[in-house]
């Protein structure tokens, strides 16, 4: 089967390709760099660097292949950022997906994969937290991916085009061949910040609020591993195949707060990883932990790194053979 994968090049999106290469796919990424890496994306994959904002761009990209399925990433994906310009993320993160539906409904593209993310739930009713959990985006990255979520519904309404949107919680981790990882400029993300403490790059890490109605007041966030992540992807793919159009949220169902995360990476790490407890960041969520049940009853998913100690341990090793990221 021939897949399209925009954002390709980026964290989640090049765990998600290497799986696909695998299990024999043919992969399609198109990415415009703009935060991926051309050394991100599999050998085997084909790499088409171009826009979603460029209508020519994809016209060119959907007359040279013909889809069987889709798998979304491109976006911008910062909740604080978000909050600092939303313009920036109405304006990109919409026309990029339905530019790309466009020419998905127009080429008879039937199957859809959304990154969607546990953004979309702000003061849960309950914790972990299910799919009939009602939406309420927190940010205004949230509510692109709300937006996105209810984009899709139409999809499938006017075209038939089945599609399923997976909410991450925290996507963490690498692949423990150690070539692929996370490497974001500038990085915002807690474990690789902890991590480039550990690695002498940066002298402390700033937590963002420590009076949160959390046990120790620091936020409480949902831990998943990227591979993990990726497999939830290809049974979603799949599943689309003969099935009807669904959401999942993913995660790994167990909470850790930020002075917990930077705990579990001084024992992996070695190092005493200073901290500074600094005002809270606008956007962020008290406590985001996932109820899977739903994708493991109906798919099968059987998350494999279901303890943070390992994961780390992942996410050190690509650090610790990549300080600087990927090299190009
Ligand atoms: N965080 C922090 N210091 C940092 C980066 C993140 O205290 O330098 C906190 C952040 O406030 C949140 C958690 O760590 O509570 C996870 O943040 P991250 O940006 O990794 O993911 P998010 O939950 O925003 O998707």
């Amino acid at each position: 089967m021939k897949v399209l994968v925009t954002g390709g090049a980026g964290y989640i999106g090049s765990h998600v390709v290497e799986m696909l290469v695998e299990k024999g796919y043919e992969v399609v990424v198109f990415d415009n760099l703009s935060a991926g890496h051309r050394s991100a994306v599999h050998k085997d994959a084909t790499l088409v660097v171009g826009d979603l904002l460029n209508k020519g761009d994809l016209e060119k990209l959907f007359a040279a292949h013909q889809f069987e399925g889709i798998l979304h990433f491109a976006s911008h994906i910062l909740v604080g950022e978000s909050m600092e310009k939303p313009f920036k993320y109405f304006n990109d993160n919409m026309a990029a997906i339905w530019n790309v539906l466009e020419f998905a409904t127009a080429n008879g593209v039937k199957r859809f994969i959304l990154s969607s993310t546990a953004a979309l739930f702000d003061d849960p009713e309950r914790i972990p937290i299910s799919e009939d959990e009602p939406l309420k985006p927190g940010s205004v990255y949230g509510e692109t991916k709300y937006m996105a979520e209810r984009t899709l519904m139409w999809m499938d309404r006017i075209y038939g085009l089945r599609y399923c949107a997976l909410r991450y919680f925290n996507a963490c981790g690498a692949h423990p061949n150690g070539h692929i990882g996370e490497d974001h400029h500038p990085e915002s993300h807690l474990i690789p910040i902890t991590l480039q403490v550990a690695l002498g790059q940066r002298d402390s890490l700033a937590i963002y609020g420590s009076d949160y109605d959390t046990p120790d007041g620091t936020c409480v966030r949902d831990y998943v591993h990227v591979l993990d992540l990726a497999e939830a992807h290809i049974l979603a793919l799949e599943a689309l195949g003969n099935g009807p159009s669904r959401v999942y949220n993913l995660g790994s169902g167990t909470g850790y707060s930020v002075k917990e995360v930077v705990e579990v990476a001084r024992q992996v790490t070695g190092h005493a990883i200073p901290t500074v407890e600094t005002e809270r960041r606008p956007g962020d969520l008290p406590r985001l932990i996932a109820d899977s049940t739903r994708i493991k009853r109906e798919l099968g998913w059987a998350p494999e790194f279901d303890n943070l100690h390992v994961i780390i341990e992942t996410a050190w090793n690509w650090h610790q053979k990549h300080p600087n990221g990927f090299e190009e």
